[in-house]
Formats: structure tokens, C-alpha cells, sequence
């Protein structure tokens, strides 16, 4: 963390920080949930479900909460979704399973399947309550490289159908962004840490932290040991802002926001008075509203085309300027304006868009501000693919419908593969299928 000038710590009051950062979206009880559940109408074609990437059975689940049967409508979720209490909390479900519920459309509402996936979950993964048995042991042993959504959910499903695995994991804690990129006020109450443990219960899983592919081991060792390997590596780098930025002050807000989730204090978490966040996505929306929380006095969100072209969903921004974010559009970053080593300011062209993409107008605009936070896209860490028969788009593996590479002893998943859509919810779909696919291919070869 950077300590500059207008940048400090502990802006705001203890008691003010712990309401600031509670659980944006408490909990239903017992009740408000059964109330919620009675709004479903178990439409027969369920469009939620076929919304929703991993393809749980929505009005199944909402009918067992309905009548009472909370555990049966977890097993019901986590069976499709192992990492289903993290997707309860984090899914941009206004953009999946909700915005296709047909309540939308009669009433301008739909059932709150989100929140009632919550209920369900919660209660197992807080309990530790085991739900799953693995099948009889096949003898076979698959390595996965990654401990985010997809290798935990492609570790979870492999352990379930009889394979001994082993998790590889750069970081000393497993979970990847849900431990540290996720935006603290979904991801109250350690909860991450809790659901890793509830799917390494199971059983089966041996885990092996601070061993990073590339560094420690090779996939041309791991498929020489193991009969399948499956790689779920995130992207770790972040893409340059295209101009010269080396100033105190400017920070990636990926990194930014995982200290923030490091924190066992958030009085000690740095923040500028005026923070400006470069990017239109999920990291600029949560990188913005955690800033404002923090106690940052002012901040603005640039990004360089139109309100409606950002990844973030209309309900992301909503947060954010709740939060007293400003959102300013058609601005691209021309120059990083700098005093004695720290950033002062960032200038900004006025763009028009022009099928779909950013033109410059040449009208240039001044943002003064101590901190700048850089959320313009992640990409794969150079270096560590790009052997072993690995073919490559941008960085990216690319990848089947099922997840193999053009290694037929490995397969991927989650956001490294040119598949990835950069959701929590499509990782643990791909790190599932993967699994079944590894599964098929080494009970074929038997
Ligand atoms: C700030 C931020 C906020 C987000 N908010 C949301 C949200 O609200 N909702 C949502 O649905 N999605 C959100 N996303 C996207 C979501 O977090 C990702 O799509 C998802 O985590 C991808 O899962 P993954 O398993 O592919 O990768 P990751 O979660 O990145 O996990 C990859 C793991 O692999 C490990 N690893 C990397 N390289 C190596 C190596 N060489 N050897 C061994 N291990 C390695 C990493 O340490 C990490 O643990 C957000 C992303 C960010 C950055
Ligand atoms: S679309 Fe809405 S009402 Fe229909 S089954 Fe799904 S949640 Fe229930």
C-alpha cells in the first residue's frame, strides 16, 4: 500500500466503518423467506433455471423452502452449484436468473431467487453440515491447479465421483477473488473461508498452498504424475493504461481491493480524499463504492464509452451511486499528471462512440484526485502457459465445450480460458463440467 500524502488511513470512526462495510443484503429469515418462496409459480419451462449457468433447478428449490424442507433445497442447489452460497451473494442475478422470471414481466418483480438461494445455502455451509458422499474410489488421481471457483468446483465434483485430487495453489489461502476480490459488504462474516471449508469436507482433496505452476511445479510434471490435470489460474496480471502512470498514488484495484479483504482492520486500509477509478466493470463499481465506504471524500468512476456499454450491471451502478459515486462516461485517459513522485490529477479526452468503439474528440477534461485506482481489465500472468501443447488466444487457453485443451491430459476452466465470462457463477459451471468431462475420459481409458 502506497502512504502519500491525501492518502490515509482510518477516515472514519470504528462503528461507522462496521455499518459501512455489513452485509448489503441481510439474510431472510424463516418466514420472510416462505413469504418470498410463495411468490414462485413453478412455471413448467422454468426460465430461471435456463438462465442460470449452472443450471440449478430454481422452482424445485423454491417449492422445498416453500414446505419446509430448507436442507432439501440446499442439496438441490449445491448439487448443480457446490459454490452456491458465494453465487447467492455475488450473482449479478438481475442480468440471469431473475431477469428472466416471468414475475418480471406481470408484476415488474421477480422472485427473489438470490436471496432465497441464500437462505438455503447458509444454513448448510455455516453448519459445516456434510450432504455429499463420494462414490467408491476409482484409483485415480487428477491434479488441479487454482483453489478459485473453478478448481474448487471442478476439486469438489472430481473428489464426489471417486478421484483422488490434489489442489495446487499459488496463495497461501484458497477461494482466489472470493477470498480477495469479491466486494467485502457480499462477502460478510468469512463467509469464503467457511464454504472452502464445507467443500474440502467432502474428503478426498488434499490441498498443497504456496505452489504455483510454473514456479514449484510444471504441467509437464503434473501429467507425468497425475492421469489428468485440470487449471483453473484466474488471470493474475492487469492490462497497462496505455500511458505512463509510475506514480505514488496509482494503484491496480485489484490489488487495492484485496489488502482491503486482507485486513483484519479496515481502519488500517489507505485511502485518498479524491480517488479517481479508471474501468467500467465489476472491479470499477466495487473499487468506487469500497473507496466511498472507506471515507474517501470524493469519487469518480471514468470510463471511456456509454453507461449502457459497462460491464457492471445497472444494479452494480445503482450501489455505486448510492455510495456517492459519480459515474462519468465517454472519458479516456490520456495523461497521469504528477508532483514530486505523486499522482495530482488525471487528464482525460472526451470520446464519441462510434460503432461501439471509443474516438477521441479532442476536448481534453482534468480530474484533480490523490489516488487512482486501475480496473481496466485483467489478463492471464505472462509466462506461465504457452507450453506443453497448450494452445493459446491472448493469453487465454482455449478450450472446448467441455473444457479440454489441446492437451488431451488437460483440461481448464474460469476465467483463464477464452470460454471465461469473468463471473463467479460460469467458473464453478466450467470447473463442474470439466470435471465430468476428466471423469468420462478416465473411465473410457479403464
Ligand atoms: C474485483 C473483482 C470483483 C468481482 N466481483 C464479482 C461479482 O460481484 N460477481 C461475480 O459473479 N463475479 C465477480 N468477479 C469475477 C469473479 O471473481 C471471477 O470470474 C472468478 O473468481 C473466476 O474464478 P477462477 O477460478 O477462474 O479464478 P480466480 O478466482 O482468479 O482463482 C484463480 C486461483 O488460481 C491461483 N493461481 C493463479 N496462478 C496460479 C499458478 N501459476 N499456480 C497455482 N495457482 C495459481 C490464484 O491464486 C487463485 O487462487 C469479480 C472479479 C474481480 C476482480
Ligand atoms: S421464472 Fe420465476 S416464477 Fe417461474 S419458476 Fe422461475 S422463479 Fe418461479
Amino acid at each position: 500500500m502506497v502512504s502519500t500524502p491525501g492518502i490515509a488511513a482510518g477516515r472514519l470512526p470504528k462503528d461507522v466503518l462496521d455499518a459501512n462495510f455489513r452485509d448489503i443484503e441481510p439474510p431472510l429469515d424463516a418466514l420472510a423467506a416462505k413469504i418470498a418462496a410463495d411468490r414462485c409459480l413453478f412455471c413448467w419451462d422454468a426460465p430461471c433455471t435456463r438462465a442460470c449457468p449452472t443450471s440449478i433447478d430454481v422452482p424445485l428449490f423454491i417449492r422445498q423452502i416453500a414446505t419446509g424442507n430448507r436442507l432439501g433445497a440446499a442439496r438441490t442447489i449445491l448439487e448443480a452449484n457446490v459454490l452456491g452460497g458465494t453465487c447467492a451473494r455475488v450473482c449479478p442475478t438481475e442480468t440471469l436468473c431473475e431477469e428472466a422470471c416471468v414475475r418480471v414481466a406481470a408484476e415488474g418483480r421477480p422472485v427473489e431467487i438470490g436471496r432465497l438461494q441464500r437462505h438455503a445455502t447458509e444454513a448448510v455451509v455455516e453448519a459445516d453440515r456434510p450432504l455429499f458422499e463420494r462414490a467408491e474410489a476409482t484409483g485415480r488421481r487428477v491434479a488441479v491447479v487454482g483453489a478459485g471457483p473453478a478448481g474448487l468446483a471442478a476439486a469438489h465434483e472430481l473428489a464426489k465421483l471417486g478421484h483422488a485430487v490434489t489442489v495446487f495453489e499459488a496463495g497461501s489461502k484458497l477461494g482466489g477473488l472470493n477470498e480477495s476480490g469479491l466486494a467485502a459488504y457480499k462477502m460478510t462474516d468469512g463467509f469464503a473461508e467457511k464454504e472452502v471449508g464445507w467443500v474440502l469436507g467432502i474428503g478426498g482433496i488434499a490441498v498443497e498452498t504456496g505452489k504455483a505452476l510454473g514456479r514449484d511445479v510444471t504441467l509437464y510434471g503434473l501429467t507425468a504424475e497425475y492421469d489428468a490435470v485440470f487449471l483453473g489460474l484466474g488471470l493474475d496480471a492487469t492490462n497497462g493504461l496505455g500511458v505512463p502512470a509510475d506514480l505514488a498514488g496509482v494503484e491496480d484495484a485489484v490489488d487495492w481491493i484485496a489488502a482491503l479483504r486482507g485486513a483484519t482492520d479496515l481502519a488500517t486500509v489507505p485511502v485518498g480524499e479524491r480517488v479517481v477509478v479508471i474501468g467500467g466493470g465489476m472491479t470499477a463499481i466495487d473499487a468506487a463504492s469500497q473507496a466511498r465506504r472507506l471515507g474517501a471524500e470524493e469519487v469518480t468512476i471514468a470510463y471511456r464509452r456509454d453507461l449502457a456499454d459497462m460491464g457492471a450491471s445497472d444494479h452494480e451502478k445503482d450501489i455505486a451511486r448510492g455510495d456517492g459515486v459519480l459515474i462519468r462516461t465517454r472519458l479516456a485517459p490520456r495523461r497521469v499528471i504528477g508532483e514530486a513522485g505523486r499522482v495530482t490529477a488525471v487528464e482525460f479526452e472526451r470520446t464519441r462512440v462510434e460503432g461501439g468503439r471509443a474516438v477521441g474528440t479532442g476536448v481534453l477534461v482534468t480530474l484533480p484526485c490523490d489516488q487512482v485506482l486501475l480496473a481496466i481489465g485483467q489478463i492471464p500472468a505472462p509466462g506461465v502457459l504457452g507450453e506443453d501443447d497448450l494452445t493459446l488466444t491472448r493469453g487465454r487457453m482455449v478450450v472446448d465445450a467441455e473444457g479440454r485443451t489441446s492437451n488431451p491430459k488437460v483440461w481448464a476452466g474460469g476465467d483463464c480460458t477464452d470460454r471465461g465470462r469473468d463471473l463467479t457463477v460460469e467458473a464453478v459451471a466450467a470447473g463442474r463440467d470439466a470435471a465430468r468431462s476428466i471423469d468420462r475420459a478416465l473411465r473410457a481409458a479403464c
